[in-house]
Parts: C-alpha cells; sequence; structure tokens
C-alpha cells in the first residue's frame, strides 16, 4: 500500500509541476511518519523515500538510531527549547521556527555541537489564533536577526495551511507565501540565500506546488489515518 501510495504522490507531484511550467527535481516530498511505526518507514525506504517527516523531537531521535538507512529527517513540530537537543544532530532541516527565542536556542545548541543547522521560519499566513509561527508582517525583521547567527543557516519559509476540504480556498495563502519569500529574497539581506517554500500538505499538496512549494509534507496521503492513542 506504501509503495502505491509514494508512486501516486510521486506523480500527483509531476502533473502539478507539469501545469505550472516547473521542473519536477524542484520539488521534494516529505513522507510524514509521525506516529507510525518502524515498520512502515523501512517500507517507503524500501519505496524509494528518503526524506521524513516527524514533529515528535524524542520520537525523531529514537527512529532515527533504530533505523538502518541512513535517511534524512525533518523537524516540522512545535519545539519546546529543552527538547532541542534531540533535534540538533539529527534533523537536516527544522521547519518550524516560529520564533527568536528558539532561533537562539538552537543557535546555542548548534554552536555547542559545532555545526551549522539548516532552518526554515514558519510563517502564520491565514493569521489562525491556534497557530504557530510569525506573522507576514515580522518576518524581514526576524531574518535579519537569525540572519546574524553563526550557526543557523535560513534556508526558507515554512507553512501550516488552514485545515480545508477544498485545496483551492489555500490557493491564495500559497501565492502569499510566495510573494514573502520573493519580497525577502529581494532586501538581499548579507548571509541569506533562502529559496525553500515547504507548504502543501495530503489535502493540498498539488495547489501548494502550482503556487511554487519547493518541498511537500505528506502524511496521510503516503501513510494512511493517523491514530491517537491520547
Ligand atoms: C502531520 C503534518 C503534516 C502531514 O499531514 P497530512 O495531512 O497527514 O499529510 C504536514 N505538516 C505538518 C507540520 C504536520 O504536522
Amino acid at each position: 500500500m506504501i509503495k502505491e501510495n509514494v508512486a501516486e504522490a510521486l506523480q500527483n507531484i509531476q502533473r502539478a509541476c507539469e501545469r505550472s511550467g516547473r521542473d519536477v527535481s524542484e520539488v521534494t516530498l516529505i513522507a510524514v511518519s509521525k506516529t507510525k511505526p518502524l515498520e512502515m518507514i523501512q517500507e517507503a525506504v524500501a519505496a524509494g523515500m528518503l526524506e521524513f517527516g516527524e514533529n515528535k523531537p524524542q520520537e525523531m531521535r529514537d527512529k532515527a538510531k533504530l533505523l538502518e538507512t541512513p535517511v534524512h529527517w525533518h523537524m516540522i513540530g512545535s519545539l519546546q527549547t529543552n527538547k532541542i537537543k534531540y533535534v540538533v544532530g539529527t534533523a537536516c532541516l527544522i521547519h518550524s521556527v516560529d520564533s527568536l527565542t528558539l532561533a537562539a536556542a538552537i543557535e546555542k545548541e548548534a554552536a555547542k555541537k559545532e555545526l551549522v543547522m539548516d532552518i526554515l521560519l514558519e510563517i502564520n499566513i491565514a493569521k489562525e489564533e491556534s497557530k504557530h509561527g510569525f506573522m507576514e508582517e515580522d518576518v524581514t525583521e526576524a531574518v535579519r536577526e537569525i540572519a546574524k547567527f553563526p550557526h543557523l543557516r535560513l534556508k526558507g519559509l515554512m507553512t501550516v495551511a488552514p485545515y480545508t476540504e477544498n485545496a483551492e480556498e489555500n490557493r491564495t495563502y500559497f501565492k502569499k507565501m510566495k510573494e514573502l519569500l520573493v519580497d525577502i529574497q529581494s532586501k538581499n539581506i548579507d548571509n541569506v540565500s533562502m529559496d525553500i517554500l515547504s507548504m502543501g500538505m495530503t489535502s493540498d499538496y498539488e495547489v501548494a506546488i502550482e503556487e511554487g512549494a519547493t518541498m511537500v509534507r505528506i502524511g496521510t496521503g503516503i501513510f494512511g489515518e493517523r491514530i491517537y492513542t491520547r
């Protein structure tokens, strides 16, 4: 089942690229394996997947230790300061940096481990009460501050668009994200070269790609529904 789902997602990505005149190599598929067991991740690896997304630091660290194949781990969930140590050194990219305080704490841990951590800034593009992330109007200032941190490399922006059954409803938000990225790029801030746009999930990734996503995060569409025990 996972193999077929991966193939279908890749085909949908291909078609969305064709519709929007983009090259398929511009888009990375991240398989969101949160709550799912190691065996399912191994099945996805067998189907060719090498990028995996997790939202809980310890769960990511544990899976990374147990999985024999070296894959790329993406931290996509909200991060508490005391959990950063599980992520820095494990994740290839932290998508969910939603405050300067968190960025500073990641800088500190990366310095301690003598490495440079790639990060994205999470944007609350629809200004939802329930969501984490920077407001659009605060992003440029945050980028200028984060650019000063020697152990962080700011690679782009990420958003979790509103939950909807109709992907078209999120098109305007994806457009806004692209505009925001282009706007920041145009400011030529020292030490910043951002080109990643992480947006689009199972219900809306094709629209996100049409509007410029370079990373899509698909969970349900690859691994099936998640069952939360609490
Ligand atoms: C769970 C999750 C996803 C994947 O969601 P699906 O709708 O199952 O594809 C993507 N991004 C983030 C940040 C998530 O927490």
